[in-house]
C-alpha cells in the first residue's frame, strides 16, 4: 500500500522510535502518547483494520504475544497495562493500517470515552 503511513513506517521510509521488531510485526512509540508508555504494535502486512484479517490468520494472536513480551520487557506485566484496537470511524480509528495500542504506566479509566 503505497500511500499508507504505517506501511511507510514498516519500510523505514518514515523515521520512528522503534522498540521491537520481528518477522511479522513492528513496535514503535506513538507520536502523541496517551500514557507514560504508549507503543503501537503493527503487522508488517497491510490490513486496513481487524475486519480485513482473513479467518484462520493468526496475526492478532501473534500481536497479543508481542504485547505480553512488551509488558514483561517494560516491567508492567504485574501492575497491568491496556491493549486497544480502534476499528473504523465510530471506533475512533484514524490510520487505516491495523494496529494495537499498548498503554501502560498509569491508571487506565473506564469507560474509555
Ligand atoms: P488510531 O487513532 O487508533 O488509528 O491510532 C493511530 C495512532 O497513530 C495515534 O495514536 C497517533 O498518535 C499515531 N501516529 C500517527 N502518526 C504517527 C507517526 N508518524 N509515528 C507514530 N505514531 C503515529
Ligand atoms: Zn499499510
Amino acid at each position: 500500500m503505497e500511500d499508507c503511513l504505517f506501511c511507510k513506517i514498516v519500510k523505514k521510509e518514515i523515521p520512528t522510535q522503534i522498540i521491537y521488531e520481528d518477522e511479522r510485526t513492528l513496535v514503535f512509540k506513538d507520536i502523541d502518547p496517551q500514557a507514560p508508555i504508549h507503543y503501537l504494535i503493527v503487522p508488517k502486512q497491510h490490513f486496513a483494520d481487524v475486519t480485513n484479517v482473513p479467518a484462520g490468520n493468526d496475526i492478532v494472536s501473534h500481536i497479543f504475544t508481542v504485547a505480553v513480551k512488551m509488558a514483561i520487557r517494560e516491567g508492567v506485566s504485574d501492575e497491568g497495562f491496556r491493549v486497544v484496537n480502534n476499528c473504523g470511524e465510530l471506533g475512533g480509528q484514524s490510520v487505516e493500517h491495523l494496529h494495537f495500542h499498548f498503554l501502560a504506566g498509569r491508571q487506565m479509566l473506564w469507560p474509555p470515552g
